[in-house]
């Protein structure tokens, strides 16, 4: 879904920096790309830019855990068992919420498997962000490894959007012009930039 918004804010002369992990996609030619490896790298160069935007999409589906340990080298063959620490990664979209002077609109992503609207709707609050957007991912038609999707919009003040199966681009120009609207009341200016 990231690629789709950029290219679906790019359509809509925003100004768009995509900061991306390893995907097997052409990123859009006008976008500005950063790319990563890591969710450490992921963090770090989220929140260098963040404040330069006026609309955070996090919609990357980061890692929870990552390795304690990482082997510069190739790790040998050894018994049947090789026990893997692993220890959880810095949550992005959190850290974005809970930043104390912050302007940007921040928009999270909630891929969830069961009580969609209730779960999404607890994301919302404890990352603290302006508007999640909500995909059933038990649905094979829907989400991750469909071109379709379907998803809920939920804002802070309850009120809450539909948008129905449809092409992962056409999904995307609705959800940038909900996010585009949403800064333009707050900011009350026309041009906004989307990440
Ligand atoms: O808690 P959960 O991973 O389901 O939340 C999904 C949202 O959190 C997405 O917007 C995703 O991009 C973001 N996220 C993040 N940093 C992580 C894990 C998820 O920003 N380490």
């Amino acid at each position: 879904m990231g690629y789709a918004i950029a290219e679906a804010a790019l359509a809509e002369a925003h100004e768009v920096m995509l900061i991306s992990g390893p995907v097997n996609l052409q990123p859009p030619d006008n976008a500005k790309l950063i790319s990563v490896s890591t969710s450490d790298e992921m963090f770090d160069a989220v929140h260098r830019y963040a404040d330069e935007c006026d609309v955070c999409v996090l919609c990357a589906a980061v890692a929870d855990y990552k390795p304690v340990n990482i082997s510069p080298t190739k790790i040998k063959k050894r018994g049947a068992k090789f026990p893997l620490e692993l220890v959880p990664t810095r949550d992005i979209l959190d850290s974005l919420g809970h930043q104390q002077d912050r302007e940007f609109v921040l928009v999270g992503f909630a891929a969830e498997t069961d009580h969609l609207e209730e779960n999404a709707a607890k994301k919302l609050r404890a990352k603290n962000c302006d508007i999640i957007v909500a995909n059933d991912v038990s649905d094979p038609n829907s989400g991750m490894e469909s071109d379709e999707n379907e998803v809920t919009i939920l804002f802070r003040d309850g009120e809450k959007k539909k948008i129905s199966r449809a092409q992962k681009k056409f999904v995307a120009r609705e959800l940038v012009k909900i996010f585009s609207n949403f800064a333009t009341k707050r900011f009350d200016k026309k041009n906004v930039m989307i990440n």
